[in-house]
């Protein structure tokens, strides 16, 4: 069985970047219907609903191809949404610091344009998505994915990933996903995407 897992922190600490309403509506509801929907999906699969859910993710061919696209879907939903949280704290630092900050600085030249990049893919992303930064082959690259697609599946090793459904936005920004995106950056929780960022490099 999956299970959704508590906030760090409490709904109200990401305002007034993130609104306590949306994240309420956005753990409890949408998070929450994603891990139903996925254990409803792999009732009489002990093996499937015994899996990380990244390792489900890692490998889909392994699930029956009747319920690859749902698992796919809501179990993308949940991996998804778990490390959204994670990359989430109030009171952070603007920018990251040691090896992954010499990783930004090295691939993108510098963190400003760095951070330009991700905006531009999230901003652009037409919609329901997400924005990545991923390690691929060692490397750090910024990609976007349609729905709950996660990079996982791509074989790629995601360290940070931003929202862009309009479930993440709408109640506060309304159509304003430029806006959201430029405030979000105030709290992504950068030493979670270095410890991210170090295992993802080691395990490779
Ligand atoms: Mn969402």
């Amino acid at each position: 069985m999956f299970t959704l897992p508590d906030l760090a922190y409490d709904y109200s600490s990401l305002e007034p970047f993130i609104d306590i309403e949306t994240m309420h509506v956005h753990h409890d509801k949408h998070h929450a219907a994603y891990v139903k929907n996925l254990n409803d999906i792999l009732v009489g699969h002990d093996d499937l609903l015994g899996m990380d859910i990244n390792d489900l993710l890692s490998d889909i061919n392994k699930i029956p191809e009747g319920l690859r696209m749902k698992v796919k879907n809501n179990g993308g939903g949940h991996a998804n949404h778990s490390m959204f949280w994670q990359v989430m704290a109030p009171n952070t630092g603007k920018e990251p610091q040691g090896k992954l900050m010499e990783a930004i600085k090295s691939t993108f030249g510098d963190f400003s344009t760095f951070q330009e990049k991700f905006s531009a893919s999230a901003l652009g992303h037409f919609g329901s998505g997400w924005a990545w930064l991923v390690i691929d082959g060692g490397k750090l690259e910024i990609l976007d994915t349609p729905n709950q697609d996660s990079p996982v599946s791509l074989g790629k090793t995601p360290i940070l990933l931003l929202d862009v459904w309009e479930h993440a936005y709408y109640l506060k920004y309304k159509n304003l996903r430029a806006e959201y995106i430029n405030n979000w950056w105030n709290v992504v929780n950068w030493k979670k995407v270095e410890e991210l960022f170090e295992s993802g490099v080691n395990h490779k």
